[in-house]
């Protein structure tokens, strides 16, 4: 047994994709199931509302649907605690108390937040609001109340992390050593960093509707697979086509197994074979789609049955989220004690 605690956790703004999954779910799974860590496992809906301020149903229902993923995939309640952030109001304590020791000039500069910005340009405008702006301090009072050392994140998140780590630097150095520092941690597969849209996107994300998600039936996914981006030089099955920034691609050299090619398309050993002859022409996009399909639905069909089952009884999942909420409140709350006392705010003993 390490003394690591794992913090990590989604957005309930949709359900959770096969970006998710190979980006930081089967990370959890396994850091879960090696039995090293301590995990928390947070439904961020109050980070979900800093750009999705007119829309409290959207994240409501999704708090449900995202903690039925994580159930799906196979985080276990038993192992790990699920917990509701804004039930967690030492979460918003920590964030005030942080912003202090962050400028506004380096969150303007943070790069996750300035893309997020430009993805949301349609709905933002010039109007950013002051809760989207400083989302990396709350995400920095998320890992630090857990006393988090590692955060299995996407690419998209290692600059919020970043900015996590400098301000519990700049916390230790000012009030005396606190708070622990954390590292994020990426998937070993360098494509599942952050796995493209469908529609060639270089990332699927929930708010960019570029998805295939984890609850998607047998049907849409064949669908969406049929629609799917792919290398649009590659006309004929006679031409040379490109695997590079082809999604169709990047997604088989993350999900296919050589048990799929031997089952699917036998007549190709592994991914490397597959691609060669693509590039070298002569292999058709609606083949390569149709294997595609095959090996998503093999991998997505457990989990969507696993989902399903778990859908049945929502109480109980509630009720999973409301005793973690319970516990997680009591870490936290022994982080803002600690927190206070530093800042010297514990007048009353
Ligand atoms: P939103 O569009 O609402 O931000 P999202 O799809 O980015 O949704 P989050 O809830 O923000 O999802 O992210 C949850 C976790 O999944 C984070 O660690 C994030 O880095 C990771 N992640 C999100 N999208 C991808 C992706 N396409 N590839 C790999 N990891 C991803
Ligand atoms: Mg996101």
């Amino acid at each position: 047994m390490t003394n690591d605690i794992i913090l990590t956790g989604d957005r309930p703004t949709g359900q959770l994709h096969i970006g998710h999954f190979v980006g930081a779910l089967q990370r959890r799974v396994e850091m879960q199931n090696s039995g090293k860590y301590k995990s928390f496992i947070m439904i961020a809906d109050a980070q979900a509302l800093t750009d999705n301020a007119d829309n409290p149903g959207k994240v409501r229902d999704n708090v449900l649907q995202v903690a039925l993923d994580n159930l799906a995939v196979g985080i276990d309640p038993d192992k790990s605690t699920y917990f509701i952030q804004s039930t967690i109001p030492e979460l918003t304590e920590l964030t005030f108390f942080y912003s202090n020791l962050v400028t506004l000039a380096r969150l303007q500069r943070n790069p996750t937040v300035k893309s997020e910005i430009q993805n949301n340009r349609e709905k933002f405008g010039a109007s950013v609001p002051v809760g989207f702006l400083t989302y990396p301090i709350s995400q920095a009072a998320d890992i630090t109340a857990f006393n988090a050392t590692v955060v299995p994140v996407g690419e998209d998140q290692l600059p919020v992390i970043e900015q996590t780590q400098e301000i519990v630097q700049k916390f230790n150095n000012t009030y005396g050593e606190t708070l622990v520092m954390p590292r994020g941690v990426l998937a070993e597969n360098e494509n599942a960093r952050r796995l493209p849209g469908i529609d060639g996107n270089a990332k699927m994300g929930k708010s960019l509707g570029n998805v295939i998600n984890l609850g998607d039936s047998a049907d849409v996914i064949a669908t969406r697979i049929k629609t799917m981006y792919t290398d649009p030089t590659h006309l004929r099955v006679e031409d040379p086509g490109h695997t590079e920034n082809n999604p169709v691609f990047t997604y088989l050299s993350v999900f296919a197994k050589p048990e799929h090619f031997a089952a699917f398309l036998p007549e190709y050993a592994n991914y490397a074979e597959l691609a060669t002859h693509y590039e070298r022409g002569g292999l058709g996009d609606v083949k390569v789609k149709k294997f595609l399909n095959e090996v998503m639905q093999e991998t997505l069909r457990p989990i969507r049955e696993r989902r399903e089952t778990l859908a049945r009884d929502p109480g109980e999942v509630m009720e999973i989220l409301r005793q973690g909420s319970i516990k997680a409140r009591e870490v936290a709350a022994e982080t803002m004690a600690r927190v206070k006392k530093a800042m010297k705010l514990d007048y009353f003993g």
